[in-house]
């Protein structure tokens, strides 16, 4: 038997217990002739002690243990004296005083230290040593919270009937709105498997199949431009329920989620239970956002009717042109500094706004850009109506609705940010409901599918698609925390008239339907029940939980911020020989 006992899990209770433990030198100390190690496992450090009365071969061996060399310890476990006990290590009552020392394995210096997070080394030398790196203690306890959390989804899905079924890693395109991975055939010559995007039709041909509530802890592909937190492969919840209408997929997820958060992470807190359900449009108007963030207030606050006659030109040809003039508040920003108020001005212009009119309460009066434009009525309505109070700096927008909202939505998580608004132990989850089906794109000048093709619309609105298609509205939601988008879904299509419709409405000619969606088109035609699910992504929940910066601390091996795995080299050239069996040749 390698170890009796876990080095983590050695407690007061274990005195006078003879153990056998094996880990990695976490640190080594000495003093006048006594060696300390912290010795550390999966499960903790604790501290063990090589007194000089060891035999002199084994004080000889233990003289050259470095950091991170492998130890098995054979020992006997001791309360520290009176006023030695280390109350930041969940060891820190006892030690373990060493018998004998094995060295499993020696390490060259390991090149950065993992026995503290200050002085991060640069990211691609933490990922090209990534096995090393996951011995940090933080990141072993990203892992067993992922862990954790993916044993949860298992176990409550189980528990209410759901089963979980693998789908293909080597399939056809299934449209997200990225690019594919594509994977060359060397059996068929000019032929190609598509990395799946996400399981979509293979869970919904499992609802045809007749499997009724399935799960899959699932992987998806997308070759999307790598801005921002993104990774190449990423991990849904992956689930879909047949026979059900939309509130009985989010009851599921919403009571998967209110169980699973104090079981796995009790340091948080839920917003709110039931959590509250909005409309697109609302939260357009109210957070500026389809994914707001609801741990604070500083809502959107419509001003047009305070503002209609004003003589601010900036506002006067905003609504000459059909547009809007909206507001939030910023609590104690009133005296904010030229230089910041530049800055911000080119924060609400990356949004599309032509500038950013303030207004700031002081005590001595108002200021700020617009000030001097203002009625005293019109000030006195403005405060009636948003609330404003000495030492407040109410910050507007005016311009076409969507550009407003937009900006104000940006401004206001950039306040949020500045101010520290957001309570960081607090999950706000909440639905986005009533989302349109369609979108316009201008540049191809052609409606595209707001979700994926397989949303259902609207029973009501069918008849909109030929004549007003931005009219239609989908059976599709959101789930959201903390103003990112946690999960998406719907109820799906499961007629062949429907699903035909949506194709053609995309642009599809009769033949792309055919050899990208033939099998759905058919499998729709032998008696689909009517379906829905969603799909709540796994890395930035566990990411929140652990309240990391990006869902990379919390992959086990994620690529680089550029899309490549460092540590392996990947992707890399192959072998000619290769590229010939897969008829593959580059000019
Ligand atoms: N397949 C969708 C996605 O990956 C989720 C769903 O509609 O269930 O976003």
């Amino acid at each position: 038997m390698y170890r009796t006992h876990l080095c983590g899990e050695l407690r007061a209770s274990h005195a006078g217990q003879t153990v056998t433990l094996a880990g990695w030198v976490n640190r080594r100390r000495d003093h006048g002739g006594v060696a300390f190690f912290d010795l550390r496992d999966r499960a903790g450090i604790v501290q063990v002690t090589i007194n000089p009365d060891l035999p002199k071969e084994m004080l000889d061996l233990v003289a050259d243990v470095r950091m991170e060399w492998v130890l098995q310890i054979e020992g006997v476990v001791q309360k520290r004296p009176d006023g030695m006990a280390n109350p930041k290590m969940a060891t820190g009552e006892i030690e373990v005083i060493a018998k004998s020392v094995t060295i499993l394995n020696a390490s060259k210096t390991p090149p950065f230290m993992v026995n503290t997070d200050n002085d991060l080394p640069d990211e691609n030398m933490r990922l090209k040593y990534r096995y090393i790196d996951l011995r940090r203690e933080r990141l072993t306890r990203n892992m067993v919270l992922r862990h954790k959390v993916i044993k949860f989804m298992r176990d409550y899905l189980d528990a209410q009937g759901f089963i979980e079924i693998e789908t293909p890693i080597m399939f056809k395109a299934t449209p997200e709105g990225a690019r594919d991975y594509l994977v060359p055939s060397r059996i068929y010559p000019g032929q190609f498997y598509a990395l799946p995007q996400s399981p979509q039709q293979l869970k919904q041909l499992l609802m045809v199949a007749g499997m009724d509530k399935y799960f899959q802890i699932a992987r998806c592909f997308r070759d999307e431009d790598l801005r921002g937190d993104r990774q190449p492969e990423f991990t849904q919840l992956d689930l879909e329920m047949s026979y059900v209408h939309r509130d009985d997929v989010l009851n599921l997820v919403e009571g998967l989620f209110t169980e699973m958060i104090p079981a796995v992470a009790p340091h948080k807190k839920l917003f709110s239970s039931p959590w509250p359900k909005f409309s697109y449009k609302e939260v357009l108007e109210r957070f500026g956002s389809d994914k707001p963030d609801l741990r604070f207030g500083m809502e959107l606050i419509d001003v047009t009717d305070v503002l209609a006659k004003s003589e601010f030109k900036v506002f006067q040809s905003a609504l000459e042109a059909g547009g809007v003039i909206k507001c939030i508040v910023a609590p104690k920003s009133a005296e904010m500094s030229r230089k910041e108020l530049d800055a911000l001005t080119e924060v609400a212009k990356s949004f599309g706004a032509k500038g950013m009119p303030t207004l700031g309460f002081t005590a001595e009066g108002v200021k700020g850009s617009a000030a001097k434009f203002f009625k005293e009525e019109e000030l006195t309505a403005l405060k009636e109506k948003t609330g404003a109070g000495v030492g407040d700096l109410i910050v507007f927008a005016s311009d076409a609705r969507a550009i407003v909202n937009k900006t104000l939505g940006g401004l206001r998580l950039w306040f949020r940010d500045k101010l520290d608004l957001a309570d960081k132990s607090m999950m706000a989850f909440a639905w986005v409901v009533d989302f349109p089906f369609f979108a316009f794109n201008e540049e191809t000048q052609t409606w595209e599918s707001e979700h994926h093709p397989f949303t259902m619309p609207k029973m009501e609105d069918l008849p909109k698609f030929d004549t007003n298609p931005g009219d239609v509205y989908s059976e599709a939601y959101d789930m959201v925390c903390n103003g990112y988008e946690t999960a998406s879904g719907s109820i799906r299509i499961h007629r062949r008239d429907i699903q035909m419709k949506m194709f053609q409405m995309l642009g599809l000619s009769d033949e792309d339907i055919q050899t990208k969606f033939g099998h759905m088109l058919e499998a729709f035609e032998y008696g689909a029940p009517p379906h829905g699910g969603m799909a709540p992504g796994i890395d930035r929940l566990v990411m929140l939980l652990a309240d990391e910066p990006n869902i990379r601390e919390v992959i086990a091996f994620p690529k680089n911020q550029n899309g490549r795995d460092v540590m392996a080299d990947a992707p890399s050239e192959v072998e000619p020989k290769q590229l010939k069996e897969l008829h593959i040749k580059f000019s």
